[in-house]
Formats: C-alpha cells, sequence, structure tokens
C-alpha cells in the first residue's frame, strides 16, 4: 500500500487535486487562496511549515525561514554588496573606481525612484566628463529592506552590472540585452553559493517567462554557457541587441 500524502499546511490526508510547490510540499488546493504564501520561497506561510512568517510595512510577506538571513541592517547590507562587487571583479567585471552611496528603502520609495522596472533595488550613476571621457563618477544603490540574504545578493549584482554598464558608457543598449545581462550576472554569484537558497533563485531565473528579464536571460545564458563569459562581455560593448 502506497503511504497517503498528507498536506504540507494542514498534515491532513490529501486525496482530490493538490499543489505542490519547488520544495516538495505538497498542499490541498482550498489553502491557495487562503493561506498567504511567502513571496521570497513560494511556501504556504504557516506555523509548522514555516515557522510562522511576518508581513512588512509596505505589504511583503515573508516566511520565517526567509526571515531568518533577512537583510534590514545598512551595515550588513553594505559588506554583502562588497562582496557581490568583488566576486564580480574576479570575473572580469570592474567597476572602478568603487565608491558606492548605498541605502535600503521599502517598496513604495523604489517604486517612485524606479517606476514599475525594478523590481527588487534600482541604481543611479552620475558622472562627470571632460571631452567624452569619463573622469569621475558617483553611484547609489538602492535595494529592499528586509530580503533574503539570496535575493538581496540576486538584487546587488543585477544592479552592479548597470552600474558597469553605465561606467562604461553603455547606454543604448536593448532593454532585452542589457536585463538579461543584469540577471545573468546575478545567476554567475548564485550558482557559486550551492545553497537551497541559491538554487531556488536560479530556477527562478531559468523559469521567468517575462519578455525582457526573462527571455533576456535565456538569450545571454544561451550564449555565455555555449561561448563563455569572456565572450559576453565583448559581446555588450559591441552590440546593441542579441537575438
Ligand atoms: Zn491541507
Ligand atoms: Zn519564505
Ligand atoms: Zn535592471
Amino acid at each position: 500500500m502506497r503511504t497517503p500524502l498528507l498536506c504540507s499546511h494542514c498534515k491532513r490526508q490529501i486525496t482530490g487535486r493538490y499543489f505542490k510547490d519547488y520544495w516538495g510540499n505538497s498542499y490541498h488546493v482550498e489553502h491557495l487562496n487562503k493561506v498567504p504564501t511567502c513571496n521570497y520561497c513560494g511556501r504556504l506561510i504557516s506555523r509548522e511549515l514555516t515557522k510562522g512568517g511576518t508581513t512588512y510595512s509596505d505589504g511583503r510577506r515573508i516566511c520565517m525561514l526567509c526571515h531568518k538571513s533577512a537583510v534590514e541592517d545598512r551595515v550588513k547590507g553594505k559588506l554583502l554588496l562588497k562582496t557581490v562587487h568583488h566576486k564580480l571583479e574576479n570575473l572580469g567585471i570592474e567597476i572602478l573606481p568603487f565608491r558606492p552611496e548605498f541605502y535600503l528603502i521599502d517598496r513604495s520609495r523604489l517604486k517612485s525612484l524606479a517606476g514599475s522596472s525594478e523590481k527588487q533595488g534600482f541604481a543611479r550613476f552620475q558622472r562627470e566628463t571632460v571631452n567624452g571621457i569619463i573622469r569621475n563618477f558617483t553611484m547609489d544603490i538602492y535595494i529592499l529592506k528586509g530580503l533574503p540574504e539570496s535575493s538581496f545578493i540576486t538584487a546587488c549584482a543585477h544592479e552592479l552590472m548597470h552600474i558597469w554598464f553605465y561606467s562604461r558608457n553603455l547606454t543604448d543598449l536593448s532593454p532585452q540585452l542589457e536585463e538579461g545581462s543584469c540577471q545573468f550576472t546575478a545567476y554567475l554569484i548564485l550558482k557559486d553559493m550551492i545553497s537551497p537558497e541559491a538554487s531556488y533563485r536560479i530556477h527562478q531565473l531559468m523559469e521567468d517567462k517575462s519578455p525582457i528579464y526573462g527571455k533576456g536571460f535565456q538569450k545571454v545564458f544561451k550564449m555565455a554557457e555555449s561561448k563563455g563569459v569572456k565572450y559576453w562581455l565583448n559581446y555588450v560593448q559591441n552590440h546593441k541587441r542579441i537575438l
């Protein structure tokens, strides 16, 4: 006899239709509209499964498994940002000089800065040019407060790649090539992290079907996986779009 399938939320047996999340938990379909889902891992928030959860003042829901690593402190955030920057340098993605102003912000502030375009962070860049040559630049990096560490790192890598583009005066790339490259940069950092959370972020990147971020990532991924990271970095400096 097969062991009965139990619902990870209510622990009762499942006989009819059910829903399975990325982590292998199965749930009765009827919970889906009633029980809040964690914005960061997709689990249903419950005492048993996620040790509960919390709602941020801007409405985001986060379970306690994700909240454990949440970045809510500016000093911790800046340290992680520097670590990501260092890893990018090792990949040949150099931003010099690197003196970012760094801020943790809520969703309404992010929306007022970035509109609906960026989901977890935003970068602002200003440069001083003399005869067309960049002499100096300043950068502000804004990341949503309270992201679990793996999401925070994803957002940092993405925004740092935008800054790399600006710092090289590469400002007229197609949104698909630019956003896809920024997502791919996050992938490069995540794939070395070897944690279940990092694997989940990679899964999200891979499964994203949106026309700019998702499709862009898939195209850049395909190029860099077959021809290498160096080829891709060279490509973005010599092309405006990706086919
Ligand atoms: Zn149930
Ligand atoms: Zn979660
Ligand atoms: Zn972006």
